[in-house]
């Protein structure tokens, strides 16, 4: 594979997140940085998640690694806790289970005593999916509610009855609830495709995809700040707000990114519904051309779309990406070798870079 001297440049700055980071996730317990990660303990010879629910080690005494693997060759035993060998960013058993009856059966309620007899204690859960979703268990019950809703809205079931058969006890109830989550009425959301949206766990930290009945339209750290302004630019280019659930398109772009982080897929098949202005498209065409395992400069990309002059605004249709790892921005860097800016973090444009230059068989130096 050729690499030219800007690949070359960016290997060398390739890194952890700074160890401030690391010790800032580990005392906050950050679900973000799940699988990123592993923390061990010298005084203890253990190694955790940066979420591990045990007692954290003073920061004096946390040696930090980038993979399971390197902290066991240095010596450390995985915690029997926190268990950091099992798959990264998946769910705890017991939350798979809540997510799958709401799944298999969206209108249900989950009151406490239906919790407590599935074995799951309601604080616990409410505590679980305030972290990991931002919401309560009651509020993510109600969302998927309001999604089943809005799937039967768009095959055509009238307003009054959907409410109903959707688990809401009134009319009126289900029409705030709807439009309090969607901001449409349902009468507006009737013959409407819906975008999906799910969150899905990745070594980067969970990532919310969105998806058009057309294809992938969204793939977005969802830990970022800029992530209430990408909705609302879905909303604008594609005329509906995401809703929670799933479609083929997620499915596929979840198996295909299970394989890239394995090192086992080069590029993309999912098919992409891609809007935003006709300067952005073209930008976003020209990304996906770029060679995995390979970088350009912002000076090399304004040419290659024909506007040489236009760095700067290269630059910024490139961070307004919503599909990023599969239309690959990060494969875009400075003429000096240094990464710049990345939406979603230096530190994942890095890993992004590292693991595209280790899976096509570029021997780095990595500094711990
Ligand atoms: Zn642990």
């Amino acid at each position: 594979m050729p690499v030219d001297t800007a690949t070359a440049a960016a290997t060398a700055t390739l890194r952890m997140p700074r160890p401030e980071e690391l010790h800032r996730a580990v005392d906050d317990r950050d679900p973000s940085y799940e699988g990123i990660f592993v923390v061990g303990v010298r005084t203890t010879g253990i190694f955790c998640r940066p979420t591990c629910p045990s007692k954290q080690a003073r920061r004096e005494n946390r040696r930090f690694f980038l993979t399971t693997g390197e902290a066991a060759k240095a010596g450390f035993r995985p915690c029997r806790r926190c268990k950091p060998l099992e798959r990264p960013g998946g769910h705890p058993e017991w939350a798979r289970r809540v997510i799958e009856t709401l799944e298999a059966n969206p209108t249900r309620r989950l009151t406490d005593a239906a919790l407590r007899r599935m074995d799951i204690q309601p604080a616990t859960a409410r505590r679980y999916f305030l972290g990991r979703f931002g919401m309560t268990l009651h509020a993510y019950a109600r969302a998927r509610r309001l999604g089943f809703a809005l799937d039967r809205l768009h095959e055509g079931t009238p307003v009054t009855p959907t409410g109903f058969d959707s688990g809401f006890e009134s009319d009126s109830g289900f029409r705030d609830a709807f439009k309090k989550l969607f901001g449409i009425t349902p009468a507006a959301a009737r013959g409407t495709p819906p975008i999906v949206a799910k969150m899905i766990p990745s070594p980067l930290g969970p990532l919310l995809a969105a998806a058009t009945e057309k294809g992938l339209c969204m793939l977005e750290f969802a830990d970022r700040e800029k992530l209430p302004r990408q909705a609302e630019d879905l909303t604008r280019f594609y005329d509906r707000p995401p809703v929670p659930g799933t479609n083929q398109y997620i499915e596929q772009v979840i198996r295909e990114l299970d394989e890239y982080f394995a090192g086992n897929r080069r590029s993309f098949d999912v098919p992409l519904d891609i809007r935003g202005t006709e300067f952005q498209e073209r930008v976003w065409r020209e990304l996906l051309r770029i060679p995995f395992g390979e970088t350009i400069s912002y000076e090399a990309l304004a040419i290659r779309i024909g506007k040489p002059t236009a760095q700067r605004a290269v630059g910024l249709a490139n961070g307004r990406n919503r599909i990023p790892i599969v239309i690959p921005c990060h494969r875009v860097i400075q003429k000096n070798g240094q990464l710049r800016g990345y939406g979603g973090g230096l530190w994942r444009k890095q890993f992004l870079l590292e693991l595209e230059l280790r899976a096509a068989g570029i021997v780095l130096a990595l500094g711990a």
